[in-house]
């Protein structure tokens, strides 16, 4: 039996940057300006400083102008508000990120709606969410769209698969089962409540799993040749009992790993599979969210644009 293609995300991600590398020196050239990413971090949370970090050198290594905004746990909505309205005004700053999750007190919905469509960079304003579900360019969730960038690495072409999203957030799940419809598969979405998993992906050609349940998709289940996208990320004890006792840890997918990739023709890894895309994603949202305001906004008189390029270097 012939195991499954394993999907490198980090040489993909890899590459997506060194291609973004090129396209924003060229942007960068034409508006002698670059593409500003603003990144806004409310709180102290441990996982969350780590991905803004990431955020943050990847933008600078891609050739983006990053902000780093980070803001006490004690942060009012009002103050994260004012904030967001000055990043929507700054012509400097071509996509907003507001780390989730925001602490308790702050009202999400609100602050994401706060965000200009056009500079929403996480694709999770409802206008992009809108845009995305009538089938119109839109900016869309990173994660979901380095999905399917992998998938269209790995199948000649998605018209007419069947594909099983399992998982209905509107993070991961929602946007995912959009993109693929976009892209003429036949979608079915499961959640905790949808019967007989195991029907559900015995049928499907493509499998997207994002519930954050480790090893809930059994190679059993799975379609024989079916192409996997495990989105999971979820901590568990490492395997030598020895080592799980003094409390280390190992990062595993939804989906059982070992089994799925005796059956699946190509199968991502976690880690290693989804999330290295994820941030690569958001800095090709950022340049093309730069490139659509730079091709609506009209021609600058030259000493207007000397006065908007002075201010954001
Ligand atoms: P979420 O908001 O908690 O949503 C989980 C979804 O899974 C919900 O729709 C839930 O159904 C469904 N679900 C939960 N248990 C289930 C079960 N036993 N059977 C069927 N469906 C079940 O999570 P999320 O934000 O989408 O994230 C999902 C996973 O992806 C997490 O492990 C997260 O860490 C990971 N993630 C990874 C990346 C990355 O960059 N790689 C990015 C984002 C998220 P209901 O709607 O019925 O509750």
């Amino acid at each position: 039996m012939t195991e499954a293609e394993i999907i490198d995300g980090a040489a993909t991600a890899a590459r997506l940057r060194s291609g973004l590398k090129h396209d924003v020196e060229a942007f960068t050239v034409k508006y002698g300006v670059a593409p500003g990413l603003a990144v806004v971090l409310v709180g102290e949370d441990p996982a969350s400083r780590i991905y803004v970090r990431r955020k943050g050198e990847q933008a600078g290594e891609t050739g983006l102008q990053s902000f780093s905004y980070k803001l006490p746990v004690e942060t009012t909505q009002a103050e994260l508000l004012t904030l967001i309205e000055r990043l929507n005004t700054d012509s400097c700053v071509h996509g907003i990120l507001v780390q989730l999750p925001l602490p308790k007190h702050i009202n999400t919905p609100e602050v994401l709606r706060a965000i200009q469509p056009e500079k929403d960079v996480d694709g999770f304003h409802v206008v992009n969410a809108g845009l995305l579900a009538t089938g119109q360019q839109a900016l869309t969730p990173c994660t979901p769209l380095g999905c399917l960038t992998l998938l269209r690495e790995s199948l000649p072409t998605l018209r007419g698969k069947r594909a099983l999203v399992l998982g209905r957030s509107t993070i991961v799940g929602r946007p995912m089962a959009q993109l693929l419809l976009n892209a003429d598969c036949t979608v079915t979405i499961a959640h905790r409540y949808s019967e007989d998993l195991p029907a559900l992906c015995a049928e499907a050609d493509i499998v997207v799993v994002a519930v954050g349940v480790p090893g809930l998709v059994r190679g059993a289940w799975l379609k024989p040749g079916c192409v996997v996208i495990d989105v999971g990320i979820n901590r568990v004890p490492a395997i030598d009992p020895e080592q799980a006792a003094a409390g280390k840890t190992r990062i595993v997918g939804d989906v059982a790993f070992e089994e799925a990739r005796k059956v699946a023709s190509a199968i991502t890894p976690v880690p290693g599979g989804v999330g290295p895309m994820t941030i690569a994603c958001l800095l090709l949202n950022t340049l093309t969210a730069a490139q659509r305001r730079m091709e609506q906004t009209p021609p600058l008189q030259s000493e207007e644009r000397a006065r908007e390029v002075e201010g954001c270097v």
